[in-house]
């Protein structure tokens, strides 16, 4: 298992960027979001939804904020509240073991290996 400090983002997983401003960057109050905030910021949370199930990003920003876990204690990513992280995170270590960030590193390696072989772009 790899240790990183508290609060530092794993570097196999830096944090996905856009040439254009996200909806999360224009508007970040519509993003925040607590446990416990459910019942009063539904709209919210309903349009935060919306406006990451089309962002470009989306993919390798869900993963971001499961790997990263520190990072993300709370607020809306890829349309995730901070629960459901905790219950992604859960599935996952399930599913690939208690290293499951490791196992996630080491495809995602294995992934861009296979596309420097084959000549394509990672
Ligand atoms: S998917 Fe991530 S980067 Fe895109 S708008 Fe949602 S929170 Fe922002």
């Amino acid at each position: 298992m790899t240790l990183y400090v508290h609060g530092t983002e794993d570097p196999r997983f830096p944090q996905p960027k856009s040439p254009t401003r996200t909806r999360c960057q224009k508007q970040p109050q519509l993003f925040d979001f607590e446990h416990g905030d459910g019942n009063r910021k539904m709209p919210e949370l309903e349009r935060a939804r919306r406006a990451c199930s089309g962002c470009p990003l989306v993919t390798d920003c869900l993963l971001w904020a499961l790997v990263n876990k520190e990072l993300t204690p709370v607020g809306i990513f890829a349309g995730t509240t901070p629960r459901q992280r905790t219950t992604l995170r859960a599935r996952l270590a399930e599913r690939l073991g208690p290293d499951w960030i490791d196992v996630l590193a080491d495809r995602q390696q294995a992934r861009r290996n296979r596309a420097v072989t084959s000549g394509c772009a990672a």
